[in-house]
């Protein structure tokens, strides 16, 4: 994207500096524009580099407005906007709304309930809802994780709870069929390396039928690259799923071993955390079939923090260990990431108010 674009969202800090940026709406525009191509326009119908601007001509019965291009290519003709097969497709919110509405989220620290990102920017529910989803879908990432990969699972609304008027309540798949709670598996990837400057490593997390060997690997397989080195604890799932890894390495987490040099499953424990206090916290209740959503979204702000030291820290015991600090990228750069793959990820108003995925797959991204 242009050095001038980029400027303009690295000098955005504060509330003020946010509004500033986005208050002019043809700004914005261009903003947006500089981020979804940050390579040159792209039709979002064929993919074909070339495409002019129509802005001022007639186009049928009124005037083409600033904004609206044509596809050069001579099969294609498409006419598009900066929105076209994005999320924010045939929005009729001005684009001002959205870029302060997506800073709002991104400046928050576990995110914002639909009710209250509504007070703050003075939309409807349903629209801050959407807006929400909207961020949701252009922060899910397809690159498959690589390196280091650490995996566990957890349960959604905690752990399968144990009535003692229920002596049947079993293990496994008999003893989640009487729960409500629904089984999720965390993947995250180690960072490279923790020196000052290097990037998190991307988070995931999926909801799964169960924690069947079929389930479990069906989730993990199009997640990780085979020749990565996975690391969990000695779940009967994971020790069937590493053997198709190239190496896989294992914490018994039941006789109370948490590290061997390495070996631990740290990172991905704290992301599962993350995600139980994010949903307890803001979210208060999701379905399971829109549970995937909001994973992106916590496994996005996951990846988007640098590290800036180590620190040592002392146990209650007395033992020290070393602990990596971690500072968030500013979330005016942020936009740039989500703004990044938005072009053929689409949904669309259903009739009853919700939201319908059209699409979740990046097209030209
Ligand atoms: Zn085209």
């Amino acid at each position: 994207m242009s050095e001038m674009m980029l400027t303009t969202l690295s000098n955005i800090r504060t509330v003020e500096d946010m509004v500033a940026a986005f208050r002019d709406e043809e700004r914005c525009r261009r903003l947006l524009e500089s981020m979804v191509w940050p390579n040159g326009r792209i039709c979002p119908a064929c993919g074909y580099k070339r495409s002019i601007a129509i802005a001022g001509r007639d186009v049928g019965k009124h005037r083409a407005r600033p904004g609206l291009y044509q596809c050069s290519s001579g099969d294609c003709r498409f006419q598009f906007t900066v929105t076209t097969h994005t999320p924010l497709h045939a929005t009729k919110l001005p684009l001002s709304v959205w870029l302060k509405a997506m800073w709002l989220l991104l400046q928050s620290d576990k995110g914002l309930s639909s009710v209250r990102l509504a007070e703050i920017l003075g939309v409807s529910q349903p629209t801050a809802w959407r807006i929400g989803h909207a961020l949701r879908l252009m922060v899910a990432r397809e690159n498959m994780l690589d390196g280091t990969v650490e995996i566990d699972h957890f349960y959604l609304g905690g752990r399968p709870r144990k009535h003692p008027d229920d002596p049947s309540l079993g293990r496994g798949r008999k003893g989640q069929a009487k729960t409500q709670k629904t089984p999720v598996l965390a993947i995250v990837q180690r960072p490279v390396d923790i020196t000052p400057g290097s990037a998190a490593g991307d988070a995931r997390a999926a909801v799964v039928t169960g924690l069947s060997l079929r389930a479990a690997g069906g989730a993990i397989a199009p997640q990780v690259k085979l020749q990565a080195h996975v690391m969990s604890d000695e779940a009967k799932a994971f020790m069937a799923i590493g053997e198709s890894f190239a190496v896989h390495e294992t914490v018994n987490h039941s006789s109370r071993e948490y590290v061997r040099d390495t070996v631990h499953v740290n990172s991905v424990e704290g992301f599962n955390a993350r995600v139980r206090r994010t949903i307890a916290g803001v979210f208060h209740h999701i379905s399971p079939e829109l549970a995937d959503l909001y994973f992106h979204e916590i496994g996005f702000r996951w990846s988007q923090r640098i590290v800036i030291g180590q620190a040592v820290r002392k146990s209650r015991s007395g033992k020290e260990s070393m602990k990596t600090l971690w500072s968030r990228v500013p979330p005016a750069l942020q936009l740039v990431q989500v703004f990044r793959a938005a072009t053929g990820r689409q949904m669309r108003r259903s009739p009853n108010g919700g939201i319908i995925i059209k699409s979740a797959v990046a097209v030209f991204g």
